[in-house]
Parts: structure tokens; C-alpha cells; sequence
């Protein structure tokens, strides 16, 4: 492979998000050239990667067309296409994470029956073709509420996911391909991002403690480290290691898991790029989790993963009640607290609950830094 450390190298990065954003700023502290593909002409990335495609990724001929002269391919969202991925691997580009994870990855049926061929432990499910397949399993007694219904393609941040409780709750079901699976009571929900790079080397970094909007159903606010045993931090490392390597993934693997009131971890499922739970990195880990994906899928050794402070991270999410031109409100008043750092993804559009940034708050206990992202979430405010 060329070198990769070098202006020369032309990294392309399917999606321009707020992931591909944080992942082209990475890239540049290593003089590393990116290219990268999104839709929307105005899209967290576009300021930041050396160049930037408008077009989209999820079609055939675009992704072919970007990756003209491009000496890799790694991506920062899953759905894109697929074909093409495939093709531009078998033609010879180095596409990492590889196409073969993707698929698997992308269909929320096929990663369960994944966890199911490899003993990996996760919450016990059945796969259905649409609402009436799971309306007949409710009548005959194979499945009984309350149960998790999960569209296998497409969805995100809990988007396509439907907690079923009671009878009202079955008029959502989805009519599409999907997956019913238990409903994990009382769950304590943690992630663990794992890196593999070519020769096998992996690394995880610590836990973290995911607590949840119950609203919008989207994580609000992250602990690093998660509050969980040392007995249950190794197990879930050593599930998220196992993921990796029965995958064969290069490149980040972020694994998230329940933790049941018997204390047993169900792996919910993983994402194969860095990922939401992986953002306060950037401050408070020795290496930041786009540097360890570069790291991986460039075939170097991965970095340490030892954290300098404990730190919680929230997601700067679109006020309720306003659409429109964003207006950041509260700046200055958080920005007084001691260490708060903000990362606004330059989404020029709000929308209620749309992620438009996110804070790390960096404290000496976990207890501080919980108290400190309470005021933030309080005070700063995206209206339009
Ligand atoms: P997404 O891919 O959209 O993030 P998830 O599968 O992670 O969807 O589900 C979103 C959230 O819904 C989870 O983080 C969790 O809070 C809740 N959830 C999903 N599956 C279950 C389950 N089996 N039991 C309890 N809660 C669940």
C-alpha cells in the first residue's frame, strides 16, 4: 500500500456528518488529503475536508465516479452503497471497514444472527416480513409484550424502533422486514469502541455510561468511565474484542450493550465507525477515537486508550418547538464553566432533537462533571 502519512494520500470518506467532520480533522493533523461525499452541499464536513463532493452515497454510479483517483475508502455511516463498496474492493481500493462487515452490520437481522452463530450474547429475537407476520406470532404466543420491534435496514437513533407495552402500542408496528426481540428491563445501557487493525492488533478503551432522553429516545449525556465493575468492564471488553475479530473488521468497532438486572451483558448492537459514545476522546482520552480509526485502517499500531479525566459528553440537540436558522443561545455562560468544550457541527438548520453539536465536560470526579453537563443541557439552548 502507498504511504499513508503523506499529502499525497488521498483518504475518501463516504458521508460528510458531524463523524466525517471529526474524522477529516483528525486526518489533517497527519497532512493526510480527504475527500469526502455527501448529499448536502452545506454538511458538517464540507468546510473541513480537503475536498468535498456533493452527491450521494447511497447510489451506485456517484460512489463509483467519487472514488476515481482515491487511494482508500473508509466511511462514517453505514448506509452506503453497498454494490459499489463491493465492486471498488474487488477492483483492487482498500475500503475499510470492509463491504463484507457492512453487510452484515447494515441488516439489524443478519448482526443478530451474527451474535447467535458466534455465541456472542444478546437479547433472544425471531425476524418477520412485515406488521402481520408479528400481529399472527402475538396471537399464536410466540411473542408476548412488552418486546422491542426493530426495522432490519435504515434505522437510526431510535428512529425504527418501537417499544411495544400494551395493545394501544401495536398500532405503530412497523410494516416492514424486522426483528422483534425482548424487552430488556431496567437495563443499564454502556458502550465499548474496540479498534483491529490488519495484523490483528485490537484495543478497547473504557466504558461508557449511556443515560437516555426518554422524549426523543436519543442518548442525552455519556460518563466516562461508566460506573460498572471491574469484573463487568473485563467481560465487556473481552465481548467487544471477540465482535472484532469474528467480524475481521479493520477499523472501529463500537459495541453496545444492556446490562440486565442479573447483571449479564446482552450485546444491542455495534456500529462499525467511530460512534456518539467515542466523542469526549477527543479530550479526555491519550488517543482521540478518529485517530485510532485512522490508525487501524492505515495498519498502525493502535494507540492507548488511557483516559486523562473523567468526562461526560451531551449531544447539543435541536430545542423542541423550533425549525429553522439555528440560534445558539447560552454560549457565553457555558463556555464560563471550567472544562466545557464545544463542538458545533455547523448544521445550518434546526429541528427539535436534531443533533446539531455536543459539550465534553472534563471534571477531577464523575460526580462534578455530571453536575457541570446538567448546567449545560439547562443553559444552552438551539432555537431558531
Ligand atoms: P438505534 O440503532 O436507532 O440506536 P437501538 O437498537 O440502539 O436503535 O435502540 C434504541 C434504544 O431503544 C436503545 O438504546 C434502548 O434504549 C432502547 N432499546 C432497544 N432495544 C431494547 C431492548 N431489547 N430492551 C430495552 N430497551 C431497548
Amino acid at each position: 500500500m502507498r504511504q499513508t502519512i503523506s499529502s499525497d494520500f488521498k483518504l475518501g470518506i463516504l458521508g460528510g456528518g458531524q463523524l466525517g467532520k471529526m474524522l477529516c480533522q483528525a486526518a489533517s493533523s497527519w497532512d493526510i488529503t480527504t475527500c469526502v461525499l455527501d448529499p448536502d452541499s452545506e454538511a458538517s464536513a464540507s468546510g473541513v475536508s480537503t475536498h468535498f463532493v456533493q452527491g450521494s452515497f447511497r447510489d451506485f454510479d456517484t460512489v463509483m465516479k467519487f472514488a476515481e483517483g482515491l487511494d482508500m475508502i473508509t466511511i462514517e455511516i453505514e448506509g452506503v452503497n453497498i454494490e459499489a463498496v463491493e465492486k471498488l474492493e474487488q477492483s483492487g481500493i482498500p475500503v475499510l471497514p470492509q463491504p463484507s462487515c457492512l453487510r452484515i452490520i447494515r441488516d439489524k437481522g443478519l448482526q443478530k444472527l451474527f451474535y447467535l452463530e458466534h455465541d456472542l450474547p444478546t437479547a433472544p429475537f425471531k425476524l418477520f416480513q412485515n406488521a402481520s407476520e408479528v400481529r399472527d406470532a402475538i396471537n399464536q404466543g410466540q411473542i408476548r409484550l412488552p418486546f422491542v420491534q426493530k426495522i432490519r435496514l435504515s434505522g437510526y437513533d431510535g428512529q425504527g424502533v418501537l417499544i411495544a407495552r400494551n395493545e394501544e402500542d401495536l398500532k405503530q408496528l412497523f410494516d416492514v422486514p424486522s426483528l422483534v426481540e425482548d424487552f430488556v428491563e431496567d437495563a443499564l445501557e454502556i458502550a465499548v469502541i474496540v479498534s483491529r487493525n490488519a495484523n490483528g492488533e485490537t484495543s478497547c478503551y473504557p466504558a461508557v455510561e449511556m443515560v437516555f432522553n426518554p422524549v426523543a429516545n436519543l442518548v442525552e449525556s455519556l460518563l466516562s468511565p461508566a460506573r460498572i465493575s471491574h469484573q463487568i468492564e473485563k467481560i465487556a471488553s473481552a465481548l467487544a474484542i471477540k465482535t472484532a475479530e469474528d467480524l475481521g473488521i479493520i477499523g472501529l468497532l463500537a459495541v453496545e450493550f444492556f446490562i440486565d438486572k442479573q447483571n449479564h451483558l446482552l450485546i444491542n448492537e455495534v456500529a462499525p465507525r467511530p460512534h456518539n459514545s467515542g466523542h469526549h476522546t477527543i479530550e479526555s482520552a491519550l488517543t482521540s477515537q478518529y485517530e485510532q480509526h485512522l490508525r487501524a485502517i492505515f495498519g498502525y499500531h493502535p494507540g492507548s486508550t488511557n483516559l486523562k479525566m473523567p468526562a461526560v459528553m451531551v449531544n447539543i440537540l435541536g430545542s423542541e418547538g423550533f425549525s429553522g436558522q439555528v440560534i445558539y443561545k447560552g454560549l457565553n455562560e457555558v463556555l464560563m464553566v471550567e472544562g466545557v468544550k464545544l463542538h458545533i457541527y455547523g448544521k445550518k438548520q434546526t429541528r427539535p432533537y436534531r443533533k446539531m453539536g455536543h459539550a465534553t465536560i472534563l471534571a477531577k470526579t464523575p460526580e462534578e462533571a455530571l453536575e457541570k453537563a446538567d448546567f449545560v443541557l439547562k443553559t444552552l439552548k438551539v432555537e431558531a
